[in-house]
Order: C-alpha cells, then sequence, then structure tokens
C-alpha cells in the first residue's frame, strides 16, 4: 500500500457552552481543528486530526498544523502508511520538532493499519481492557459558585472526575478549589490544573490553603523545576502535564519523584506511535495517566479511546470525550459517552465534510518531483 495524496481540512469546532477559559485569563471560543486524509491507491483512506488548545498553549497553532502537513507531504506521498515505524523515521528526518504536525499523519497511520488487518486500532496498540473508559470532566475557569454548580450539573451526565481549571488569581483559585471540594461525593475525584499559570509563590499559597482538601495539583508553573519546587513542599498529589513532552521528561521527573501521575497528550508528544511507547513505559513503572489530547472532536477522542483502551485499567487515571464539548462531527463511528464513560470504538472513522469544514488542501506531490502539484484549496463542505 501507498500514500497516492493527502488531503488536509480546516475544520472549525465551537463549543457547547460557548467559551472554554483556563489560565491567565487565556480562553478560546471556536477550535482550529485539522483533519489529514491520507488516500491511498488501495482505494482506502486513512484519517488523522490535530487540534491545539489556541496558539498559547503549547507551541502549535492551527495553521502551522497545516503548513507542516504540506512541509512533510513530499516525503510521505509513495510510502507505506502501514509501516508505522519507518513512516515515523521519515517524518523525523524530514521536519525536526513539530509532534503535533507528525501526530495527525501517525494517527492516520494507524486508521489506515485498522482497517488494513480488520482490527479496532486498541487491539493493535497491545490489546483491549475492559469495555469502558472513565472520562473526567474539564470545568471551565468561572467564579467558584458557578464552577461548583457545573461540577453538580456534569455529575448528572455521570462524570466522577472533575479537574477545575484554576491557575488564576491565587485567592480566587483557593476559593474555587474549597467551593468544588465541598460538593463532592463519595468516589468522586478532584483536580486542579493551573495549566502553567502560577508563579511559586502563588502555588504555594494555595497548596498551603488547600492541604486538608481531597484534590490533585497539576502542572502549577511553567518551568519544570519551578513545578518540582512546588511538589516538594506539598503532601499533595501531584501530576505533571505540559512538562511532560516525551520520554526523556517522563524519566526526569520519575528520577526526581517530580509526579504521581502524568497527563498523556497524544499530539503533545508526536501522535499515537509515540504516545504508546510513553504509556508503555508508565505502565512498567506502575505510573497511572490521563490520556487524552489537548483538544478536538471526533477523530481524535476515538484515538483517545483506542490508547486508553489498551492500557491497564488500573493506570487509567482519566481519560477525555472531546467530541460531547463540540458542536460539530467530523467522522461517524467515533465512540460516545455513556453514564461518564467511554466505550472503544469497534468501528472504523469514516470522516466527513461537515457544513463548516471551510478550506482544503490536496497535496499530491512525488517525491523528488520538486515544486508544484500542490493544489488546492478550495472551500469545501
Ligand atoms: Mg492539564
Amino acid at each position: 500500500m501507498k500514500i497516492s495524496a493527502i488531503r488536509v481540512y480546516q475544520v472549525d469546532l465551537p463549543l457547547v457552552e460557548g467559551r472554554y477559559s483556563w489560565s491567565e485569563g487565556k480562553y478560546v471560543e471556536v477550535f482550529d481543528s485539522t483533519v489529514v486524509e491520507l488516500l491511498t491507491d488501495a482505494g482506502v483512506s486513512g484519517y488523522g486530526e490535530v487540534c491545539p488548545l489556541g496558539p498559547f498553549y503549547l507551541p502549535a497553532f492551527g495553521s502551522g498544523a497545516r503548513a507542516g502537513i504540506a512541509e512533510l507531504s513530499a516525503t510521505l506521498i509513495g510510502e507505506d502508511p502501514t509501516a508505522i515505524g519507518p513512516m515515523n523515521q521519515l517524518m523525523d528526518r524530514a521536519l525536526l520538532g513539530h509532534p503535533y504536525v507528525k501526530s495527525a499523519i501517525d494517527m492516520a497511520c494507524w486508521d489506515l493499519l485498522g482497517k488494513v488487518c480488520g482490527k479496532p486500532v486498541c487491539d493493535l496498540l497491545g490489546g483491549r481492557f475492559g469495555e469502558s473508559v472513565a472520562l473526567y470532566r474539564a470545568i471551565s475557569q468561572r467564579p467558584a459558585g458557578e464552577m461548583a454548580e457545573n461540577v453538580a450539573g456534569h455529575r448528572a451526565d455521570g462524570y466522577t472526575k472533575f479537574q477545575l481549571k484554576v491557575g488564576g488569581d491565587p485567592a480566587d483559585d483557593i476559593e474555587r478549589i474549597h467551593a468544588a471540594a465541598d460538593v463532592l461525593t463519595d468516589g468522586e475525584v478532584l483536580v486542579a490544573d493551573a495549566n502553567t499559570g502560577w508563579r511559586v509563590d502563588d502555588a504555594l499559597r494555595v497548596v498551603n490553603a488547600v492541604r486538608d482538601r481531597d484534590v490533585y495539583i497539576e502542572q502549577p508553573c511553567r518551568s519544570y523545576e519551578h513545578c518540582l519546587t512546588v511538589r516538594r513542599k506539598t503532601a499533595l498529589p501531584f501530576i505533571l502535564d505540559e512538562n511532560i513532552t516525551g520520554i526523556e521528561a517522563l524519566m526526569r521527573g520519575h528520577n526526581d519523584g517530580a509526579m504521581d501521575v502524568i497527563n498523556l497528550k497524544i499530539s503533545k508528544v508526536g501522535g499515537l506511535t509515540k504516545a504508546r511507547q510513553i504509556r508503555d513505559l508508565c505502565v512498567t513503572l506502575n505510573l497511572p495517566m490521563t490520556i487524552e489530547d489537548s483538544w478536538g472532536a471526533d477523530i481524535i477522542t476515538a484515538a483517545i479511546a483506542h490508547l486508553a483502551h489498551s492500557t491497564p485499567e488500573s493506570l487509567r487515571f482519566s481519560a477525555t470525550d472531546f467530541n460531547s464539548y463540540v458542536t460539530v462531527r467530523n467522522a461517524t463511528g467515533a465512540p460516545q459517552r455513556v453514564d461518564g464513560r467511554m466505550p472503544v470504538s469497534y468501528t472504523h472513522l469514516r470522516a466527513h465534510e461537515t457544513e463548516r469544514t471551510i478550506s482544503y488542501a490536496v497535496f499530491c506531490l512525488k517525491r523528488g518531483g520538486g515544486g508544484g502539484g500542490g493544489g488546492g484549496g478550495g472551500g469545501g463542505g
């Protein structure tokens, strides 16, 4: 099987709740998602998606994803997309860094491999553990009382794990954590995720003020060193997210005792292939994981479901059903939340152009062909 062409779509993803707000006053109202379709000479297509959390969360942005895929297309066309290892090596040699660009392509390769083998991707990633995955719900940053009400509202959808978006004014964040902790019921899990938004002194004020609450602290500060300083001064369980960018960061954190849980985002580390490496290492280290991505719709939600389902249940801290946060569907066959849990998707994905698919480009360059052919964009949808 060879890749015959690569199509790239831009898809707007408005939010059900209208706005998603997190640390330092950042917010997004419409996410800029990119869908990649790998067309093959066998007549079957594979689909991947990448959706940064705006351009100011990680070093990633929507038009950057599309430009990066264009940059890689001449290298990849004519190659076997089911040869996952060589495909990743080709991408890493052709383009240094830019893991989020490669994530969508790698995801599409796994989709193709599943279709060719006639197996769900979770089976190819190691085999299925259980029938569904417990999800967390992100609670957008609002005044404390509203966030506590939103915890109760999402409980009605079956969620038992809640991630408060903090990382604002420390006094307000202390109030937010107490208000949410006050409404928790037995068996529920609370995480306060600062998304790098606190200075060390801010973080220490917060962890000291909530030290008697049952709450996890996630990624308080921007740098690893500052997070480690906070970690060493609190007894609260600790999660690292933005600093866990790959195997080396994971090993450093593990050796320093810097975290009790990691947040594994597929596009942050470069795709399912590299996320699986990290997942497998975490299994060996007995380190629990939240398995998710930065954002997305149906395609990313399906990829999360497959990676999460091939992870031992005892090490699945939580996962995310992003397709329930947005108003646009970009594929059929994706898993849907049932009572706060996500079943694995047994059917293979079939991406579709929605009315909101506003532009696309088709790349059909031959390797070494040089120039031309990048054809293009036009009104999709
Ligand atoms: Mg996080």
